[in-house]
C-alpha cells in the first residue's frame, strides 16, 4: 500500500510547514515540499490534505486496556478497551497495565488483549506486575519477563504514597528496580518502572530514596497522576526540575488540570522533555471509568489555552516514544518512522487516524 498526504499543514511535532508525505507499507518513505512529489500509477491512495494539518498519532502510556479492577466489590469491574474508541481518541500506540487487581484480573489477560489489538492494526505493549510488591510476573522474575516477552517493555503500575498501595519498602523497590534494569540492558527494551502515585502523605519520598540510595538511572522511573493533587504536583515540579521524568493524567477533575498543570511546567521553566500525558482510561477514578477520549480532550484544551501545539504534541507523542520505546522508530513524522499520523482540520479536530500506514478511521 503506498499512500500520498498532499500539501499538508505537518507538525512532526515541531511545525515544519506545508509538505506532501509519501507513505510506504507502514513506514514514512519521503517527506517533501509541497506538491513536489507527484502521483503515480504505484500510488494507492492520494488525499489532498489543502487546508488541513497533521501531527504524529498519539502514544498512550498508561492504559487499562482491559479494564481496572472495580474497586467496590465484583461488581465493579471495568469494561475493556475497543480499538474504536483508542482509534477515534487519535491514538494508534499504547501500553497495557494491570493495576489494582492482579488475581481476578491478570498479565496472561493483558497479553492477550494487547496481542489482539495489534491484530486489529494497533502498536501494543504491556507493562508486567500491578500495584503490589512483591510484584506478580509471567515468568517469576521482571528481569526474565522483559527478556523473553516481546510486549513487555517495564514493570508497573506500581503503587506507592497510596493507601491501597503494599506499603513497600525502599530496600524492596531498589531490588525491583535493578531487575527490571537488567532486563533492559539485555533486550533492548527502555526497561521502565512506573510508579502509581496516590493521594498518601509520602509523595515521591520513596522515589527520592530510591535515587539517594543507588545507582541506578532517573531516567529509567516514571512516575505517574502527578496532577492528581497540589503537594504531589510540587514535588513533581522539583522532581522534573532535576532531571526526571514526570507523567500527568487526563481528565483530572480534583488535582490540577493537564492544561494548568502544563502552563504551570512552563512558567517554571521545566524541561517540558521530560513530561509525558497518559489518560489511565478504564481505571476507576472516584469520578467513574477514566476514558481514552479525555487524552486529546485535554491536548485540545491545552491549544485554545494558547500553549503551543509543538509542545502539546510532543508530550503525547515524541516525548512518550522516548521514554517507553527505545528501537521503536515512532512518535514522529519523519522518514523512516512508522505512518503513526493524525489528519485534522485547522481547528485539530480529528478527521482521520493512520495506524502503521493504513487508515483505522476514515
Ligand atoms: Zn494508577
Amino acid at each position: 500500500m503506498i499512500t500520498l498526504l498532499k500539501n499538508a499543514t505537518c507538525y512532526t511535532p515541531k511545525l515544519v510547514g506545508q509538505k506532501d508525505i509519501l507513505i510506504v507499507g507502514n513506514k514514512i518513505a519521503k517527506i517533501d515540499s509541497a506538491n513536489t512529489i507527484k502521483s503515480n500509477n504505484l500510488i494507492n491512495n492520494t488525499l489532498d490534505c489543502t487546508g488541513l494539518v497533521v501531527f504524529p498519532a498519539l502514544i498512550d502510556g498508561h492504559v487499562h486496556i482491559i479494564g481496572g479492577g472495580g474497586e467496590d466489590g465484583f461488581d465493579s469491574f471495568n469494561q475493556e478497551l475497543f480499538e474504536t474508541e483508542i482509534v477515534n481518541s487519535g491514538v494508534t500506540t499504547l501500553v497495557g497495565v494491570l493495576g489494582a487487581d492482579k488475581d481476578a484480573k491478570n498479565l496472561y489477560h493483558l497479553l492477550a488483549k494487547a496481542r489482539s489489538l495489534e491484530l486489529a492494526g494497533l502498536n501494543t505493549y504491556i507493562f508486567t506486575g500491578s500495584y503490589t510488591v512483591p510484584v506478580k510476573t509471567f515468568t517469576g522474575d521482571i528481569t526474565s519477563d522483559l527478556t523473553l516477552i516481546d510486549k513487555v517493555i517495564g514493570v508497573g503500575e506500581i503503587a506507592i504514597s497510596d493507601e491501597r498501595s503494599s506499603h513497600p519498602t525502599v530496600q524492596e523497590l531498589i531490588r525491583l528496580a535493578s531487575n527490571c534494569y537488567m532486563g533492559g540492558l539485555l533486550s533492548g527494551k527502555s526497561a521502565v518502572v512506573n510508579f502509581h502515585l496516590g493521594d498518601g502523605k509520602t509523595n515521591l519520598m520513596l522515589l527520592n530514596q530510591i535515587l539517594q540510595q543507588s545507582d541506578l538511572p532517573k531516567q529509567m522511573f516514571l512516575p505517574t497522576h502527578i496532577n492528581r493533587n497540589e503537594s504531589l504536583f510540587k514535588q513533581g515540579v522539583e522532581y522534573a526540575k532535576q532531571g526526571g521524568f514526570i507523567d500527568l493524567t487526563a481528565g483530572e477533575k480534583i488535582g490540577l488540570s493537564v492544561k494548568d498543570s502544563v502552563k504551570a511546567l512552563i512558567k517554571q521553566n521545566v524541561n517540558m522533555s521530560n513530561v509525558t500525558i497518559s489518560s489511565d482510561a478504564n481505571a476507576s477514578t472516584t469520578c467513574g471509568m477514566a476514558k481514552i477520549s479525555s487524552l486529546y480532550s485535554d491536548v485540545l484544551q491545552c491549544i485554545n489555552a494558547g500553549i503551543s501545539p509543538e509542545i502539546v504534541f510532543s508530550l503525547v507523542s515524541k516525548n512518550v516514544a522516548g521514554r517507553l520505546l527505545k528501537g521503536t522508530k515512532t512518535g514522529q513524522i519523519k522518514t523512516d518512522y512508522l505512518a503513526n499520523i493524525v489528519v485534522a482540520d485547522q481547528s485539530f479536530n480529528i478527521l482521520k487516524v493512520m495506524s502503521n500506514g493504513k487508515f483505522l478511521k476514515n
